[in-house]
């Protein structure tokens, strides 16, 4: 239940993304432990409704620890950097 992490940041509203979270009534513990539950963490996510939500704020709260959208913290940044280029404008080379 790590949608409920997020809760100890500001408690949801009726519309929220968390509300929805497969994840919502499970021992956080799953998410955080490492090793076989990772791979079963990742499969509870894979078919979490909020996966893109859960992810885009684990990445603006720069989450550390866990699985969350169902990637780990290497998966995480990965995607932070790819999205980060795909930010970047083009470099303009300049003739001189
Ligand atoms: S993607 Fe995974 S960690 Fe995120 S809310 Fe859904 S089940 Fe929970």
């Amino acid at each position: 239940m790590s949608a409920l992490l997020h809760d100890l940041v500001s408690p949801p509203d009726e519309q929220d993304w968390r509300l929805a979270a497969t994840c919502r009534d499970m021992d956080p513990d799953l998410f955080f432990s490492g090793g076989f539950a990772t791979q079963r963490a990742r499969t509870i996510c894979a078919s979490c409704p909020v996966r893109r939500e859960c992810l885009d704020q684990a990445l603006a709260m720069d989450e550390q620890h866990g699985v969350w959208g169902g990637l780990t913290l290497t998966e995480r940044q990965a995607v932070a950097r790819t999205r980060r280029r795909k930010r970047r404008p083009p470099t303009v080379q300049i003739r001189r």
